[in-house]
This record gives C-alpha cells, sequence and structure tokens, in this order.
C-alpha cells in the first residue's frame, strides 16, 4: 500500500478579505505589495496590473500621507485584486484609509501609538465590516514587550500578537489575520509555530526584509518551508528588493514544492552526469514549453539513464525511463509504451492528456472551489483550477 505522508492543517477561521476568503480550508493566497508612492495613482495601478497579470491575487499598498489616502478610491476602482492598506506610526492613516472602499487594512500595533489609538483602529474597521492584520515585526515591537523579553525572541512576539488578540476580541472584532515576521529565518520559524499552537486566526506569512533575489528567495524558501509543511499559513508575500513583479512566481513556486499548492506539472529531471544517455536539457526544455499554462497537478518524472530512472518513473504519476536513444514510459508504476528519444515529448505530453481526462472522469480533476466566492476576475478564474488540490494534498511516494 502507498505510503501517506502526514500533514494537518493549522485550523484557522475564516476571514474575508473583498472576494476572497482567507483562512479555513481555502487555498494560501499569494499577495504582493506595490512600490511606486502610492499618490502617484498610474505608476500604482500600473503596477497592479502587471502583478495581477502575474497571477498575484491580493494587493497592499501603503498610506503614510493623507495624499496616498486621498487616491484610495480611485485606485480600488480601476483595480481587480482585493485591496489592503498597509499602515505605520499613524493611526489616524489607518482611520482615512477606512474611510475608502478598501478590503483590509494592515497595522504594526507596536509602532501605532499605544492600545487606545489601536482600539480606535479595531472600532472603525469594525463598523466597516473590514479585517485587518496585526502584523508583529520583530524589528518593531513596543516597548513593553521589548523590556519584558530584553530581546525581539519568538515568544515576545507572540506575546505581542496574543496581547493585540485580546485587545480586539474585547471590542467584540474577530475579523483578524496575523503575521509574526523577522528577517531571521529561525526566529521567524519558531515564531508561527508557537503562535499556531495557541490561536486560530489565519496567518500572513513571510520573510520579512529578505533582501535582493536569488539569495532573498532562498532564504525565503528556507523560512517559508518548516512553516508550510507544518500547515500553517493561509496567504503567503514573499518580500523581494526591487520591482514586486517577481514576488509571485517565487511565491507559487514555494507552494508547490512544498505541495501546499499545486497548480502545475511538477516536472523531476536529473542534474545529468556521465552516465546520460539522451539530450535531457531539450526533452525538459521543450516540455516546459509544451505544458506551459497547464495547471493540473500531475508529477512526471524525465530521468537520464536506468540508475534512478524506473525507480523515480515508478514513483511518479507519469514518467520516461531512458536508454540509449530510447526510453520506456511509466503510468501509475506500470510500464504502458517504448518510445524513440525523438518521439519521448510528444508521446509524453499525449500520456498526459490522457491521465488528466481520466482524473477528471474519476473526479479527481475539480473545476471549482466552494470556498472560492463571486468570481469573476481573471486572476480569480485562474485560481480555480487550483483550488483542487489546497488542502487535499495528494503526496505520492517519494524513494
Ligand atoms: S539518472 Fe543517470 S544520468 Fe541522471 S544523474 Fe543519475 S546517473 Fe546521471
Amino acid at each position: 500500500m502507498a505510503y501517506q505522508h502526514t500533514f494537518h492543517r493549522h485550523k484557522t477561521r475564516e476571514v474575508k478579505v473583498g472576494s476572497l476568503v482567507v483562512g479555513g480550508d481555502n487555498p494560501v493566497w499569494v499577495q504582493s505589495m506595490t512600490t511606486p508612492d502610492t499618490y502617484d495613482l498610474e505608476a500604482t495601478v500600473a503596477q497592479i496590473h502587471r502583478l495581477e497579470e502575474a497571477g498575484c491575487e491580493i494587493v497592499r499598498v501603503t498610506v503614510p500621507k493623507p495624499a496616498d489616502a486621498a487616491v484610495l478610491s480611485e485606485i480600488k476602482r480601476r483595480i481587480r485584486l482585493p485591496l489592503i492598506c498597509d499602515i505605520h506610526f499613524d493611526y489616524k492613516m489607518a482611520l482615512a484609509a477606512l474611510d475608502h472602499p478598501v478590503d483590509k487594512i494592515r497595522i504594526n500595533p507596536g509602532n501605532i501609538g499605544g492600545y487606545d489609538r489601536y482600539r480606535q483602529v479595531i472600532r472603525k474597521a469594525k463598523a466597516k465590516g473590514l479585517p485587518m492584520r496585526i502584523g508583529v515585526n520583530a524589528g518593531s515591537l513596543e516597548r513593553e514587550m521589548a523590556e519584558k523579553y530584553g530581546f525581539p525572541c519568538p515568544p515576545a512576539m507572540v506575546d505581542s500578537a496574543l496581547r493585540y488578540i485580546e485587545i480586539a476580541e474585547s471590542e467584540g472584532y474577530h475579523e483578524l489575520i496575523v503575521s509574526l515576521k523577522s528577517s531571521d529565518v529561525l526566529t521567524a520559524v519558531e515564531a508561527y509555530r508557537l503562535y499556531a499552537k495557541q490561536a486560530n486566526y489565519p496567518t500572513h506569512i513571510g520573510i520579512t526584509e529578505a533582501g535582493k533575489a536569488p539569495y532573498a528567495v532562498t532564504k525565503s524558501a528556507c523560512g517559508l518551508a518548516p512553516i508550510l509543511l507544518d500547515g500553517i499559513g493561509d496567504t503567503i508575500r514573499i518580500s523581494l528588493l526591487g520591482d514586486p513583479v517577481p514576488e509571485i512566481a517565487a511565491a507559487f513556486d514555494i507552494l508547490q514544492a512544498t505541495q501546499r499548492r499545486v497548480r502545475k506539472p511538477e516536472l523531476i529531471a536529473c542534474p545529468t552526469c556521465g552516465r546520460l544517455e539522451i539530450d535531457l536539457e531539450g526533452i525538459i526544455a521543450q516540455l516546459e514549453k509544451r505544458l506551459a499554462g497547464k495547471t493540473t497537478a500531475v508529477k512526471v518524472s524525465v530521468l537520464g539513464c536506468v540508475v534512478n530512472g524506473p525507480g523515480e518513473a515508478r514513483e511518479a504519476d507519469l514518467g520516461i525511463a531512458a536508454g540509449k536513444g530510447k526510453g520506456v514510459i511509466f503510468k501509475r508504476g506500470d510500464i504502458i509504451r517504448h518510445v524513440l528519444e525523438k518521439d519521448m515529448v510528444s508521446a509524453l505530453v499525449e500520456e498526459i492528456e490522457i491521465w488528466e481526462k481520466e482524473e477528471a472522469a474519476k473526479g479527481t480533476l475539480k473545476t471549482g472551489g466552494a470556498s472560492i466566492q463571486n468570481e469573476s476576475t481573471r486572476a480569480q478564474e485562474r485560481t480555480i483550477a487550483m483550488a483542487e488540490v489546497e488542502g487535499r494534498m495528494r503526496l505520492p511516494v517519494l524513494g
């Protein structure tokens, strides 16, 4: 019998953010943040459109000045993604943002000017029926916590988040999403793990100030993988220096690799070595092209010789074990075809299409998700096909 990996998702409440629902069994939504001055309407909207085109599902803009708050209604009118306003230091900017048709605000309670101001923001968010992210950050913990713990350690961050949750609950407000970010991977992982044992508000996860790609992507993956594999995380942002558009692909790749959200075929290819018996790079390049745009969660292995080829191919949904100028196609562990090297790509694509039809007939390939509500935007439509694997991971045996 096939071995099944265990996976338990952190059980969280559902919080509605615009047309999406964050938490519960819903997909881990991918979000990003704009970089122009928010009041520069044209630049901000143009960047949001580029982010949406890349697959971004929720977008955040900073609101440090009244001029930024003043354009929020117009930004919202011109975009389709749920819009979050990011507020630091000045609680009045949070109150101002809430006068616009935004979908959520994010504040850092540690720098908002005390509990009373925090309560004022909560009361207004509650009155408007809008959710809020409590963004606890290791670099800006409130003085009380910093003094109590002497250092911005995970327990201090979680203690801070729990304190702010308690205050929100005392106001009868529960539309919360929590983040516990640090630029230190170990601190972030421990903080999220500690939090998940004590609270059930959904989490926004990320490694803050990760720096410049490619190291920043690797660092984010190192920090987010343990969190995601522990079933924690309901929305994700990869923080990269510069243009935010590459953040989207990085986030989806991390979700794909951790199998928290599989939305494209997984290609398994060996690194090649002196034993290689086919043009593996050429075959993988052609396969990537032919499979571009497919959202099927199918695992396909293509290995360059008989050392690991048959073993990997047996464990994948579909696979090729290559020999000299030819290969054998496996499907769910059984040999189904012998092909020449020149026909490998077409044969594999054909088999993938047959596999998709069979899975669809069995009902394993769903084209919609009960948790996705009233969707009409392109980004949301794209997510429909992806939603089926979220929270219901299908994990084949790995060798
Ligand atoms: S599968 Fe074969 S060709 Fe590929 S790395 Fe392993 S030994 Fe080398």
